[in-house]
């Protein structure tokens, strides 16, 4: 085994990772951009190493500046986690030649998956089902839609290097074809500098089931299948093991194929290998074929991790000191069910754009295993994954795990920041998730009521009130039991405004809720709004409130005395609600412009972001031009006057 290990990457897979290693007896280095100096994996540590500014490119993705400091401190292997350089074969070799370990598959493997096209041929060959398509080298346009028309709408223009749900086109008729190759083609050359595609057969109320594979180099076992179907815009939301309605026959078929494919290129480690399946008819053993194979630790992998009993990254370190597999195919069980939950820092009524700040306030309940890469306090930069945290519970039937995500969900409590907790809750509610009948279909079919705000009620806002009055000490410290003080207190949630007043009464305190008045008393540990019990725990930081409960809420405390502010200049200019890298700019000056044309594109956090025009006008002037990074706020085009 290795004494010690670098890991090549941040965030909540580094220290999933360290832990691990240390629960192994082995040592582990990290390596830290600029911006991630007081970041949890290099606290988590045994050794850390500063690699660069905080764009990945100057830093995560430097694989020489990895592979040195892994000489430097004496590792003897990395692993690379997900994303960044985890599937890069040239970093494989580099690793190599220095005289390291890669924790993970050879060059070749990578190689022989890393382009969709190339990877379902092979798979072809070795007699695993795939996709009907086109998988081929012609790239002409007119022969692409020949290809279409040949296989039947609809179809799926996807990129052969794509990722991440990138580069993908879903064509309903053959007229539409031209325009969608034209624009998966543009993204897929901005994204992976490659534009080719392939087209393939839209399968009907498709699940995406997929099979967690290991090998040693030679041989290969499974730890059954996860189901990821629950995804918003082809990014995974919930994922569970085992599939619903899962059976023994399909299961079978499935882990066989998925061996074969690993065993086919020699594969060695951890990987998952993606089937796309006919969900129509129920799971049928002829019914799911090769979408893709993922060869590195998949986000996902604790629901594997907790059915199976098996830790991954333990097994990754023992294969890749040179142990054969841990386990045999005969000897891997599935216990009960597991469910994983992906919390973001993402604003969902904007359309789940991705958001930044610092958590003032981040509690997580017993009961749950939780993968973070964050601690309160700590603040999520708009140079990374905006993720908080996967929340994954496990329990002895479907049921009962389910039951416990969303009871984890209710009691996870976050505030700094906006995110996508309700909107998890809300799915863990849903009526036809709750009853295993899932499709990737699913979260877009209901978007708008998973994604509905509950009305606030009166007691949050109550609870809020007294929060912001600061109860008991502070500001109400002096009120009198004779003279009921008012003092008020203007709540903001949204466009919602709350005018509330308090004041101190003989048993509590009396709020008015927008001229409701409700009685509240602290009795045994707990607030009594007009008699019962409140639910929620009212928490003020700076000029924010936040009420958690099964509705988390967050408001703004509005300074009484502060006059309207006016931000910027209204609808006429362009701000960069984010920091982020312009990618295109549309517009000239002089250019007349209606209200919603498309002005701009910003990208951050790995996401493009139209920028769009809150008014009709004319263009005045272009503050901004492509490759430029900008700041949060930054003015990029402004609007004439009207
Ligand atoms: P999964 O979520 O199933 O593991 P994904 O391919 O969606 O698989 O993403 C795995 C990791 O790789 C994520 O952390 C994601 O942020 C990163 N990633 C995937 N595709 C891209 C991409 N095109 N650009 C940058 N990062 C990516
Ligand atoms: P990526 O590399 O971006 O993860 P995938 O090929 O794995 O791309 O596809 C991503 C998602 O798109 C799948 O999880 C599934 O929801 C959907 N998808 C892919 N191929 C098909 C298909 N042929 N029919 C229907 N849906 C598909
Ligand atoms: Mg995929």
């Amino acid at each position: 085994m290795f004494d010690t290990i670098l890991i090549a990457n941040r965030g909540e897979i580094a220290c999933r990772v360290i832990r691990s290693a240390r629960a192994m007896g082995v040592r582990s280095v990290a390596v830290y951009s600029e911006a991630d100096a007081n970041a949890a994996h290099v606290a988590l540590a045994d050794e850390a190493v500063l690699i660069g500014g905080p764009r990945p490119a100057d830093s995560y993705l430097r694989g020489e500046r990895i592979i040195e400091a892994a000489l430097k401190t004496g590792a003897q292997a990395i692993h690379p986690g997900y994303g960044f350089l985890s599937e890069n074969p040239d970093f494989v070799e580099a690793v190599e030649a220095a005289g390291l370990t890669f924790i993970g598959p050879s060059a070749s493997a990578i190689r022989a998956m890393g382009l969709k096209d190339a990877a379902k041929q092979l798979m072809e060959k070795a007699g695993v089902p795939v996709v009907p398509g086109y998988m081929g080298e012609n790239q002409d346009p007119a022969h692409l839609q020949a290809a279409a028309d040949e296989i039947g709408y609809p179809v799926l223009i996807k990129a052969v290097a794509g990722g991440g749900g990138k580069g993908m086109r879903l064509v309903e008729v053959s007229r539409d074809f031209a325009a969608a190759l034209e624009s998966a083609q543009g993204e897929a050359s901005t994204a992976f500098g490659n534009p080719a595609v392939l087209i393939e057969k839209y399968i009907q109320q498709p699940r995406h089931i997929e099979v967690q594979v290991f090998g040693d180099g030679t041989k290969a076992v499974h730890l059954f299948e996860r189901d990821c179907s629950l995804q918003r815009r082809h990014q995974k939301v919930i994922e569970e093991a085992p599939a619903p309605g899962m059976t023994e026959e399909m299961r079978a078929a499935m882990g066989l194929a998925a061996t074969r494919a690993a065993e086919a290129i020699g594969y060695k480690g951890a990987g998952t290998v993606e089937f796309i399946v006919d969900g129509s008819n129920g799971l049928r053993a002829d019914g799911f074929w090769f979408m893709e194979m993922n060869t590195r630790l998949q986000v996902e992998h604790p629901v594997t991790e907790l059915i199976t009993g098996v830790d991954l990254v333990e097994w990754q370190l023992r294969v890749a000191s040179g142990e054969s597999l841990p386990a045999a195919q005969e000897e891997l069980t599935i216990t009960g069910h597991a469910f994983e939950a992906r919390l973001y820092a993402e604003d969902v009524p904007a359309g789940f754009l991705p958001a930044t700040g610092t958590l003032t306030h981040l509690s997580f309940p017993e009961g749950a295993r939780i993968d973070s890469g964050v601690r309160q306090g700590d603040t999520i930069s708009p140079w990374y994954d905006p993720m908080i945290a996967k929340v994954i519970t496990h329990g002895p039937t479907r049921a009962v795990a389910l039951a416990r995500l969303r009871a984890a969900l209710e009691s996870t409590e976050v505030a700094g920041s906006v995110t996508n907790l309700a909107f998890l809750g809300a799915l863990t509610r849903h009526e036809g998730f709750r009853a295993g009948e899932v499709d990737t279909g699913l979260i877009g079919r209901d978007i708008e009521a998973l994604t509905a705000e509950a009305p606030v009620p009166d007691t949050t806002v109550a609870l809020a009130a007294l929060a912001a009055a600061g109860t008991g000490q502070g500001a109400l410290a002096g009120f009198t039991l004779w003279a009921p003080l008012w003092q008020s207190v203007v709540l903001e949630l949204g466009e919602t405004e709350y005018t509330c007043a308090v004041a101190k009464a003989a048993n509590g305190w009396i709020v008015r809720v927008n001229g409701t008045e409700l009685s509240v008393e602290a009795r045994a540990g707990a607030l009594w709004v007009n008699g019962e019990r409140a639910e929620g725990q009212a928490l003020r930081e700076g000029d924010t409130v936040s009420v958690f409960g099964a509705q988390t809420v967050h408001f703004t405390v509005k300074d009484p005395l502060d006059v309207a502010a006016d931000h910027g200049a209204g609808a006429g200019v362009v701000l960069a609600p984010m920091p982020g890298l312009v990618k295109a700019v549309f517009v000239k000056p002089g250019e007349m412009v209606e209200k919603g044309a498309r002005l701009a594109i910003l990208e951050a956090m790995k996401m493009e972001h139209t920028l769009s025009a809150g008014r009709d006008g004319t263009v005045a002037e272009v503050l901004a031009s492509a490759g430029q990074q900008v700041e949060a706020g930054a003015a990029l085009i402004a609007l004439e006057d009207e």
